[in-house]
């Protein structure tokens, strides 16, 4: 039995006819005799519009009400998409999250997947009919409706794609497929038609969002056939392999920003052993991701400042925690920017290949953008500049590291 998951986002799913077009894709991929799955993300627009809502009535609402609130977007498409299927004669029905059930733990609002259960799937698949199931959404430990975090229904769709051993799943979305940058912002962008999974994981995670992360962490995991396709034409797409030796030459695969960025600062921190442990397991008890981290040497041996980033939307609780804990580190100063982004430029060549950070630096002197911090990995160079410049950033880092559309 040949399973193919196919994934279609908001704004494949925005409207009805919309939803109708979709249903044509997934007529085409019965009549292949495919056994599909369908994963359904909730219509353009409407997870913020529900994240509005539960801000109105609350700025702390118990986060699993909060989650039961979001998913209820992803519920209306994947009926809505069962109907459009019935017109064409097709036999399908929709499935919540629960009733899979894909089972997470309980960290609402982002909740990590458990477990993707086969039995009843399985068992529905014998009366030949296409499984609708709606992206975003888990069930916990607790019996309570879970969701994934943002752009979490790619994870569902390879988590079930990887669960039934799937011969690929297809995310199918508003560009097809994964460009050099987002084509959105550089119009000389170039699509790719391989990236391998270390790229794409890299580029994810700093906020290229055509993948959310872990969907490309659990692909690559478990080697699920990953592809990125429009949902408007018919083109082939970027596959998502393992590295080979067909790869694009250039040095650089992609470039990557992320606006989710606020930078904190806590000057005079006493230079003593068990500061940073202090400051960062404050923040990891309330699973605040820290991205870069920079400290000055401390010339006297008495004090140095500690910079770093986190995530915009968790600085009021970052701010509270360290405030809590002020006395005890017995910092001077808490001083917090919003107005950052970060640009990664990512490439498997930088292992091999000198000179990348030069490129970067010197072109980003050259059109007289500062820099605020820097760091990298083995196959990345992330920068925080202020938000002003970065469309400059990204279209002057492109051009000098030859990725232009010719
Ligand atoms: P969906 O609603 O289908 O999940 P998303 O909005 O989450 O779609 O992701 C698709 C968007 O990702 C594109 O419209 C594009 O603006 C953006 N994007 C960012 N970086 C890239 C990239 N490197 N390649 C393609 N798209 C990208
Ligand atoms: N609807 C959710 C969001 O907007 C999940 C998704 O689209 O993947 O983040
Ligand atoms: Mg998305």
């Amino acid at each position: 039995m040949k399973i193919v998951v196919l994934k279609f986002g908001g704004t494949s799913v925005a409207d009805v006819p919309q939803i109708k077009n979709i249903s044509l894709k997934v007529k085409k991929e019965v009549y292949l005799g495919n056994k599909v799955i369908v994963v359904v993300s909730a219509m353009a627009g409407v997870t913020n519009n529900l994240i509005d809502l539960v801000k109105r009535m609350s700025d702390t609402p118990p986060n699993s009400e909060y989650d039961v609130v979001l998913s209820t977007g992803e519920q209306v498409t994947s009926a809505l998409l069962a109907i459009a299927l019935h017109n064409l004669n097709i036999k399908a029905r929709s499935w919540l999250g629960w009733q899979v059930p894909v089972t997470s733990n309980k960290s609402y609002s982002k909740a990590v997947i458990e477990e993707v259960k086969t039995g009843p799937l399985l068992e529905f698949f014998k009366k030949n009919q296409v499984a609708v199931v709606s992206g975003f959404q888990g069930l916990s430990g607790e019996n309570r409706i879970t969701t994934l975090g943002r752009g979490g229904s790619d994870t569902s769709a390879v988590a079930i794609a990887a669960a039934f051993s799937a011969e690929r799943c297809d995310i199918y979305t508003d560009v097809d497929g994964v460009y050099t940058t987002d084509p959105r912002i550089v119009k000389s962008a170039k699509k790719l038609d391989l990236i391998t999974y270390e790229e794409m994981l890299e580029l994810a995670s700093q906020g290229a969002k055509v993948l959310q992360t872990r969907s490309v962490a659990l692909a690559m995991k478990y080697n699920v056939k990953l592809r990125v396709l429009s949902s408007f034409e018919d083109l082939p797409g970027t596959s998502i392999i393992k590295e080979g030796k067909n790869m694009e030459k250039s040095e650089i695969s992609g470039i990557a920003h992320s606006l989710n960025e606020a930078k904190i600062t806590l000057s005079g921190v006493p230079d003593r052993p068990g500061q940073a442990a202090e400051i960062f397991g404050a923040l990891a008890k309330y699973s605040i991701n820290v991205d870069m981290i920079v400290q000055s040497s401390s010339i006297n041996h008495k004090a140095t400042d500690i910079t770093f980033t986190i995530p915009e939307t968790d600085l009021l609780t970052a701010e509270s925690t360290i405030k809590k804990i002020q006395k005890k580190i017995n910092f001077e100063k808490f001083i917090t920017e919003t107005n950052v982004v970060k640009i990664s430029v990512v490439g498997n060549a930088m292992r091999t290949q000198s000179g990348i950070a030069k490129t970067m630096f010197e072109t980003l002197a050259n059109n007289q953008i500062n820099i605020h911090v820097i760091s990298t990995s083995e196959i990345k160079i992330s920068v925080l500049i202020s938000s002003d410049y970065y469309e400059l950033a990204m279209r002057s880092l492109h051009s000098a590291f030859g990725l232009d559309r010719k």
